[in-house]
């Protein structure tokens, strides 16, 4: 499954928030919430549509057209 990774508001490094998704309509995620950032260490909070899912390897999984 697909990590949720957001760009650190600090470091503007990519980075997973530790939630995986199978759905993509990550916009319906309304409520904020947050998570330790594995980069900088501090608390930082994301919306749905601030964040997005890291692109899976091709090799990984069957093709979906
Ligand atoms: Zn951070």
């Amino acid at each position: 499954m697909p990590r949720i990774i957001i760009d650190c508001p600090t470091t503007g490094e990519a980075v997973p928030t530790g939630h995986r998704t199978q759905d993509f309509a990550l916009c319906d995620v309304v409520e904020p919430r947050s998570f330790r950032c594995p980069v900088c260490h501090e608390v930082h909070r994301w919306l749905g549509c601030e964040a997005r899912v890291e692109e899976v390897r091709a090799s990984q999984s069957a093709p979906v057209h």
